[in-house]
């Protein structure tokens, strides 16, 4: 199996190959892994799939398992609603709520393959051209030291390249490129030990406001608190380019988007030593099977189904891609591309579902008005029903 990315799609994807007796070879363009990114929720349509392939002690070593998630104003402070997580969630999922550092879920998986040991990883090595033959594609890789492409073959290829992916653009030619959608994040990471008592949690907090929300929640064992604003916001330089998604960003944007916030809301922001600013591109929901997989090429991750965060989910949908597509090359008596037609027939209506929820939930968070008040009065008489989520955490 060739994979475009090392991202978690992409090593996810090798770990699930490996398992279901292939090899894989994964190439990555960046020359290292570097820290990049920050915290991410991991639900337990995820955790179980890391605690099926074994990764369960190391993900309780580098993550928190917050007790609860609470919703509330940005405004007044006010608890809207909330819901249980921890042991609640291992009781009705089978499988924790984990909060963690993307690099250390990165990490994690890195380790996982090495210590498989059927995986070959190529840091450094940027994929061009693929071209499909009956019976293998292959694909143009240009290593960082070599003026020239080689080209590589397999039996088939995953693109697993994110956001702007090449193998995308050409397994869909004419598919236009990612939303930009005026949304943007603001995220900083923060050591609790250092921070006033008042502001350390040990939850998901989730804040509400008029075109805004900010998330909390610890990371690294609860060492570190993951705090992100994300807000709706006119940029003056519109015109450059959106691949500069994560950049350093002065204090001055979170703190005008909270001005109006609450005290704690507000302390949380000052205490912020600095912050990225991330802006933020989607994709509309996958509307057919054909748009993950045709012939020997199959797409997974944010290369298939890029969304906005507010579903935390992105990351999630890649762990699930991949186990599926570990699902489909352990049937070993069916043809290759028939194998990947059923990885798209089985992923494309739930991917599609969670990015429609995700878009769906950026109106319903930044609601004013009557939606809001809507929206406050159902968590009011709804709590954990309408924020707890069967269909999306009891997995596919
Ligand atoms: C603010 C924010 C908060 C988020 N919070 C959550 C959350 O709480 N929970 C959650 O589940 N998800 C969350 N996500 C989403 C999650 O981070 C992504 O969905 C996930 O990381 C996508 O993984 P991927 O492997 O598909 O893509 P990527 O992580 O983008 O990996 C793609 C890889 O491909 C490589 N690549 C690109 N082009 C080439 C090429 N030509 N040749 C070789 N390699 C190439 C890249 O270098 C990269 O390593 C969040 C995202 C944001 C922005």
């Amino acid at each position: 199996m060739l994979i475009a990315g090392g991202g978690i799609g992409g090593l996810a994807a090798a770990l699930a190959c490996v398992r279901a007796g292939w090899r894989a070879r994964v190439f990555e363009s960046a020359p290292a892994f570097a820290e990049v990114g920050a915290g991410l929720q991991l639900g337990p349509n995820a955790t179980r799939i890391l605690h099926r392939w074994d990764l369960g002690p190391a993900l309780a070593e580098l993550a928190a398992f917050p007790e609860r998630l609470e919703v509330r104003s940005a405004a007044s402070g006010r608890t809207l609603g909330r819901l249980r997580l921890g042991a609640d969630t291992w009781r009705r999922y089978g499988a924790p709520y984990a909060t963690l550092h993307r690099a250390d879920l990165h990490g994690l998986l890195h380790a996982a393959v090495q210590a498989q040991g059927e995986t070959a990883l190529h840091l450094g090595s940027r994929i061009g051209a693929l071209r499909q033959r009956a019976d293998v594609v292959a694909l143009a890789v240009r290593r960082d030291e070599q003026p020239q492409a080689t080209e590589v073959e397999g039996d088939a290829l995953l693109g697993a390249d994110g956001l702007w992916s090449g193998v995308r653009a050409q397994l869909l030619p004419g598919d236009p490129p990612p939303r930009v959608t005026g949304q943007f994040a603001y995220r900083a990471l923060l050591r609790q030990p250092a921070l006033p008592a008042a502001l350390r949690s040990s939850q998901v907090t989730v804040w509400l406001g008029t075109g805004l929300h900010a998330v909390q929640y610890p990371v690294r064992g609860g060492e570190w608190l993951n705090f992100v604003v994300l807000v709706e916001e006119s940029e003056p330089g519109a015109a450059t380019d959106p691949r500069g998604w994560d950049l350093d960003a002065p204090p001055e944007g979170p703190r005008a988007a909270l001005q109006g916030a609450c005290a704690p809301l507000r302390a949380l922001c000052e205490a912020v030593p600095h912050w990225r600013r991330w802006r933020l591109c989607d994709r509309p929901p996958v509307a057919a099977p054909e748009t993950l997989a045709a012939g020997r090429v199959a797409l997974i991750g944010d290369a298939a189904h890029p969304m906005l965060p507010y579903l935390a989910q992105g990351a999630g949908m890649a762990i699930e891609d991949a186990a599926e597509i570990g699902h489909v090359l352990a049937m070993d008596a069916v043809d290759v591309p028939l194998r990947l037609r059923r990885y798209a027939l089985q992923r494309w209506q739930r991917v599609a579902r969670v990015q429609a929820r995700s878009t769906r939930n950026a109106r319903v968070f930044h609601a004013s008005g009557a939606l809001r008040w809507g929206r406050d009065a159902a968590m009011a008489v709804l709590g954990e029903r309408l924020l707890d989520m069967p269909w999306l955490y009891a997995g596919q």
